[in-house]
C-alpha cells in the first residue's frame, strides 16, 4: 500500500509541489505550522530514519541541498529556518514515509518545550 506521500509524488494526489527531481519531491505542508511549511520527501519510500541504509546516503544528503534551494527561493535562506525530521511514535511521525520538514518565515522559539 502507498503512502500518502508516494500518491502525491506520482501525482495521483493533489498537493502543492514546489520542486522535484527524480530523487526528491518538495510539497506544501497541508496543515502549516509556520508561513514557510514545505515537506522534503525522498520518492523512494523509506519508512522511518531507523530504516536507512548505507545505499539512501546520496538521496538524505541531497535533501538538504534541496532544502537550502527552496529556502533560498522562499527568501528565508538569510534571516534562518528550521529542518526537522521526526522518527516513529516518540519523535511525533505521522506519516511513515521519511521526511524533512522546513519551516520558517517566522521567529520558531524553543525547539523543545520544555519538559515540566
Ligand atoms: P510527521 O508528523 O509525520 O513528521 O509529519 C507529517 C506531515 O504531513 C504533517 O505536518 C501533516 O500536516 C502533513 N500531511 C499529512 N497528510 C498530508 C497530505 O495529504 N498532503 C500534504 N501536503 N501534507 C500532508
Amino acid at each position: 500500500m502507498p503512502t500518502i506521500f508516494s500518491r502525491i509524488i506520482a501525482r495521483e494526489v493533489r498537493s502543492d509541489i514546489v520542486f522535484q527531481d527524480e530523487r526528491v519531491t518538495a510539497f506544501k505542508d497541508i496543515n502549516p505550522q509556520a508561513p514557510v511549511h514545505i515537506l522534503i520527501v525522498p520518492n523512494k519510500e523509506i519508512a522511518t530514519v531507523d530504516d536507512v541504509t548505507p545505499e539512501d546516503e546520496a538521496v538524505l544528503g541531497h535533501m538538504f541541498i534541496v532544502a537550502r534551494q527552496i529556502a533560498r527561493d522562499l527568501g528565508i535562506g538569510n534571516k534562518g529556518y528550521r529542518l526537522i525530521v521526526n522518527c516513529k511514535d516518540d519523535g511525533g511521525q505521522e506519516i511513515y514515509h521519511l521526511h524533512m520538514h522546513l519551516v520558517g518565515g517566522r521567529r520558531l522559539g524553543r525547539m523543545l518545550p520544555r519538559a515540566d
